[in-house]
């Protein structure tokens, strides 16, 4: 298979393991349809441009803590700079930097959110119609239009092994609230990997940096979207999945506004995971993603 890759003004060819050449976005042949476009909305959030679906997964624009005792406001500005419209939202866990936005953006345009009890109620408590939700615990095959998606029962933050480091329990909302989303209602509500299929192209979403090792047998991803984490062994995960290409996310201070910018000490977050993938193989291609920025992949 051949990945075109565009970043900004940049247009860089990368090869995968298979085949060698990777042409211009001029060069391509291949019908406008099939192209995959990612674009980096900070934190764990893309979209993704496929045929005529435009996907979001775990978009927070608003990039400021929720506060416990505090009624949760999406900066609808920040949102609304940047996102101009969505089919699907997925949501990979029920923290407030993965889903704080997407009521919001749900109702704004009538987009279909697809994510565990915990979202599905909260954003049933914000007003979005229960027609446009769908609820998963992982195992759902889900087919749409223009792709699939099988959602991968996964676990938040560190690993838990040789009884180390334990997995607490993850908590949940059980049913609608009454009154208003507070930032305590966000909690993590099992988290989920999804493995899409778009045309013939399989790309895993990591909303966390965390995995069930057992759960991942099996899966064949072209690109692997991982969430850095420093206390996470990747040597496993990395050694199953085999990605021809992993883009790197959750890397930067998720409640500091895009017009902070990056600076280099957060960009070594992102490095530290590329260093550490390419120890485990270095034919894997890692991509370090640009706020907003739009990666086009074949
Ligand atoms: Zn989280």
């Amino acid at each position: 298979m051949r990945i075109v890759l565009m970043v900004s003004l940049i247009v860089a060819s990368i090869a995968v393991r298979s085949v060698q050449a990777a042409e211009s976005e001029t060069g391509s042949a291949l019908p406008q349809t099939q192209r995959v476009t990612l674009k980096w909305l900070g934190t764990a959030g893309w979209e993704i441009q496929f045929a005529q679906t435009k996907i979001l997964i775990d978009p927070f624009l608003t990039r400021k803590q929720a506060v416990a005792g505090e009624e949760w406001k999406t900066d609808e500005e920040a949102v609304l700079n940047v996102i101009g419209g969505a089919d699907y939202i997925f949501a990979g866990h029920s923290h407030a930097d993965h889903i704080a936005d997407i009521p919001f953006i749900a109702k704004r345009f009538g987009a279909k959110v697809i994510g565990s009890r915990t979202t599905i109620n909260l954003s049933l408590s914000a007003g979005v119609d229960r027609a446009q939700l769908t609820t998963i615990s992982g195992g759902e095959k889900l087919a749409f239009k223009d792709f699939s998606v099988e959602v991968i029962e996964s676990q938040h933050g560190v690993l838990n092994r040789g009884g180390q480091k334990r997995q607490p329990k993850s908590a949940e909302i059980t049913s609608p609230l009454s009154g208003p989303i507070l930032g305590k209602h966000f909690v993590e509500g099992g988290s989920y990997l999804y493995y899409f299929t778009f045309g013939k192209l399989r790309l895993l979403d990591q909303s966390t940096g965390n995995f069930i090792e057992e759960n991942l047998r099996g899966l064949e991803p072209d690109i692997a979207i991982l969430a850095e984490n420093s206390n996470y062994d990747w040597t496993e995960a990395i050694k199953i999945l085999r990605p021809k290409t992993v883009i790197v996310h959750h890397y930067d201070d998720w409640h500091v506004p895009f017009s902070s910018g990056m600076t280099a000490a957060v960009r070594k977050r992102a490095q530290r995971l590329e260093r550490e993938v390419k120890s485990i193989d270095r034919n894997i291609r890692i991509i370090i993603p640009e706020f907003l920025k739009s990666i086009t992949l074949e």
